[in-house]
């Protein structure tokens, strides 16, 4: 029997809202439920991937309206894409969340204060040059000892919430280590190879993109990183600011190509789903969306990369036992979950380990950790509980955002476990490097 037609117009506007065969796909089996990190802080229906397509469903079909109620279930998820690993009817959740947050951004009018709180953060992360001109202030506060003074007598607390925030998120600085724009291969060469070096990657964790050069140099890479790349949009698209990221991709795209180069590598996990989804972001643009097929199907994380080569560099000794954490959009958005794991365990002497929960985020979550600060507390400091019974050396993981939270996680709980990107440990095994360096 055919379906009558609806009589109520869809509440989003015509530019890809979230698609029907995709939301058509949910079956309610709830498969997905105990997976999703809010639904297990809350219990909520609506707070869980089912209901989030139920919402997007009425939405649809102009049986929802896009109120401040609405929107907080949208802003409340993390994006995760813990329900996508756990759905057996392969709902394709990411696409959906993606239009959603998209409509939301240009149908509902956020509060004066939440635009400028998320223009802030926009204006700021997606900006190398505005974090590099924070390094000077920020080293300063770090240097003189104010930080710990400010932290030891508890003034933090006197600052707005916001702020409070970002204080206990600030990483300890270092020197900046730059990349040039060309790392020739150690020995013979046997590929040209990108780098993407991410904007708080590179201004924050350089010590990180330093490594990364290092290692794929060491294995034979020659290494490009055009040093006038931008930031490659990933915080916009995952937050709904569509236009703008689609700016940043082309420049991305168009720098690349001029690199000429085999493979593009990320080693910020966000950043690397976002990339690999180019083809989707500019799928409507006549000139681009070849090219972002193209450019999309070069993009590695580095640990793919790394295990793609024969070992060539040899592996030194690391006595240290490591926990493995598996970042979001590394382990649910792109499906790497092995390659981290093998490169680890070449490390002679290195013993690795699991968390429990791994499929569960920590809370970072792009600029989630910024915008919803309670929820991304709670999961912050239940994964920091779960690391420490462990008792491990190190903690590594694949992506800033994660280091940034796990680091302030577990300093709440007054663990001083360095929580470092894997690749660091790599690094500091073919240097033969004492692990004590990887303390900064
Ligand atoms: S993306 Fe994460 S937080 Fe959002 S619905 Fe899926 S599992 Fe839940
Ligand atoms: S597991 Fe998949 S099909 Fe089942 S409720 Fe969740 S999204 Fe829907």
């Amino acid at each position: 029997m055919a379906t009558p037609p609806n009589p109520l117009p869809s509440v989003f506007d015509g530019h890809h809202p979230p698609a029907t065969e995709i939301i058509d796909k949910c079956v309610h089996c709830g498969f997905c439920l105990p997976a999703c990190p809010t639904y297990v802080l809350w219990g909520q229906e609506m707070d869980s991937p089912r209901g989030r397509i139920y919402l997007m469903k009425l939405a649809a079909e102009g049986a929802a309206q896009i109120n401040p109620k609405w929107v907080s279930h949208f802003d409340s998820c993390l994006g995760c894409m813990a329900c996508m690993t756990a759905c057996p009817s392969g709902v394709d959740y990411g696409k959906l969340i993606e239009a959603t947050r998209a409509q939301i951004e240009r149908i509902f009018l956020r509060s004066s204060a939440e635009k400028r709180h998320r223009h802030f953060l926009f204006d700021t992360f997606t900006r190398p040059d505005r974090l590099r001109r924070l390094r000077a202030p920020l080293l300063a506060y770090q240097k003189s000892g104010l930080q710990a003074l400010v932290r030891g007598l508890r003034l933090v607390k006197l600052l707005p919430k916001r702020l409070q925030t970002m204080e206990a998120l600030l990483p300890r600085l270092t020197p900046r280590e730059a990349v040039p724009e060309v790392t020739p291969a150690v020995g013979t060469r046997r590929r040209r190879v990108g780098l993407l070096l991410g904007c708080v990657q590179q201004e924050f964790f350089s010590q990180v993109n330093a490594a990364t050069a290092r290692v794929l140099a060491a294995e034979g890479c020659e290494v490009v990183a055009p040093q006038a790349q931008t930031c490659c949009g990933a915080l916009l698209v995952h937050a709904g600011e569509e236009a703008a990221a689609i700016v940043l991709a082309k420049k991305t795209i168009d720098l690349f190509e001029r690199a000429n180069v085999e493979a593009i590598v990320t080693n910020a996990a966000g950043c690397g789903s976002s990339v690999k989804e180019y083809g989707h972001l500019l799928r409507d643009d006549p000139e681009y969306s070849e090219r972002a097929r193209n450019f999309a199907s070069k993009c590695r994380d580095i640990s793919e990369v790394l295990t793609e080569l024969e070992p060539r560099s040899p592996r030194h000794p690391l006595k240290l036992r490591v926990a493995f954490h598996d970042s979001c959009h590394l382990q649910h958005a792109q499906g790497v979950r092995s390659q981290p794991r093998a490169l680890l365990s070449s490390i002679p002497g290195l013993e690795l380990t699991e968390i429990p929960e791994s499929a569960t985020c920590c809370g970072s979550a792009g600029i989630y950790n910024l915008v919803q600060p309670d929820a991304a507390k709670s999961l912050g400091d239940r994964k920091a509980q779960l690391v420490s019974q462990l008792k491990v050396d190190a903690v590594a993981t694949g992506n800033p955002g994660c280091i940034l939270q796990l680091q302030s996680a577990l300093a709440r709980q007054h663990q001083k476990t360095p929580v470092v990107h894997t690749i660091q440990l790599l690094d500091t095994s073919l240097r033969a490097l004492s692990p004590d360096s990887l303390r900064g």
